[in-house]
């Protein structure tokens, strides 16, 4: 196969043929906070937001950027004690902030000698061209991509979301992102409320159509603590399946372009504050029956593309 023993391109294998050898990622937090939750677009962020600004396993705040790399070596130590890794700014919007903030600890992480590239997780609408130019100036001197959470494309979804920006906005950056070849990871959830499988089909092909890098699935998750559980709560909004998840990431696998990257396929519920879906806790058994259901439909990661372009 083309991918090693996948179907699909996994960030996994991408990264073992760029660097020759398995590189992690090491989750950080860079201080910020988001315009969706400091009152600038609204107080209440994106529905599913945690209190940690989606980033529930990163470093701490209260520590410099070096040692909470230092920190997160060694966690992963006994698996991996001497390789290189990407440093992931992770929590909230980390490209809110002031631009001289914002070079002095992708730089300071940078410096660390097992840091070989840095990803950077975003808003589209906290991109302006300053920090165009110093992304530009990053992506000429080390391994960068851009996280941005495009979780739909259906505009009434993300207004119901509280999103806090219009689909027009990504394609604005995507665009400016792709002219500049900073490559650009998309997020996408499915299981939003009031979607369908088509309209959750249909946020995928947008993101090929804009020739997007890579691409992060999520399962959507309830959390407890966030206004989508007070939203479960009230209405009891359907709850994907593990076998329409499973579909859905086998029809979504086969339109993505072959070079897209995918550096997710479910999440990381936590057992102590996933509501639901509770069948994603298991998630070998997940990834097992997403390996399971492409070879059984002999699906490969690009497949279905030219049906849609
Ligand atoms: S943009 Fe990110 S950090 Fe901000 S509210 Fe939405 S999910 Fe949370």
């Amino acid at each position: 196969m083309r991918w090693g023993e996948k179907r699909y391109n996994s960030l996994n294998y991408f990264l073992r043929e760029k660097f020759g050898e398995k590189v992690y990622k090491v989750s950080l937090d860079g201080g910020f906070t988001c315009p969706n939750r400091d009152g600038t677009l609204s107080k209440k962020g994106c529905i599913f937001c945690s209190d940690s600004g989606s980033g529930e396993f990163a470093g701490s705040r209260k520590k410099s950027i070096t040692d909470q790399i230092e920190e997160q070596l060694e966690l992963i130590s006994k698996k991996f004690s001497s390789g290189n890794v990407i440093a992931y700014f992770q929590n909230f919007t980390n490209t809110y902030g002031d631009l001289e903030y914002l070079r002095k600890i992708y730089k300071e992480a940078l410096s660390h000698p097992r840091v070989v590239g840095l990803a950077i997780a975003t808003r589209p609408d906290c991109i302006d061209d300053k920090i165009l130019d110093l992304l530009e100036e990053l992506n000429n001197k080390t391994f960068l991509w851009i996280e941005l959470g495009l979780q739909t494309t259906d505009e009434k979804t993300a207004r119901s979301i509280n999103r806090g920006w219009e689909l027009e906005v990504f394609d604005d950056v995507t665009d400016k992102l792709n002219n500049k070849d900073i490559k650009v990871v998309a997020h996408i959830i499915l299981g939003l409320p009031n979607e369908n499988h088509e309209t959750m089909l249909a946020s995928i092909r947008h993101i090929v159509v804009g020739k997007i890098w890579g691409v992060k699935f999520h399962l959507l998750h309830v959390i407890k603590d966030t206004n989508l559980e007070k939203l479960y709560t009230k209405t009891g909004f359907h709850i994907l399946t593990k076998e329409e998840y499973i579909d859905l990431i086998t029809k979504g696998i086969g339109i993505l372009d072959e070079d897209m990257v995918i550096h997710r396929l479910t999440g990381d519920g936590s057992w102590e504050t996933l509501i639901e879906p509770r069948w994603s806790l298991n998630k070998r058994d997940v990834l097992n029956s997403i390996e399971k259901h492409l070879k059984e439909n002999d699906v490969s990661q690009g497949d279905q593309h030219e049906k849609i372009t």
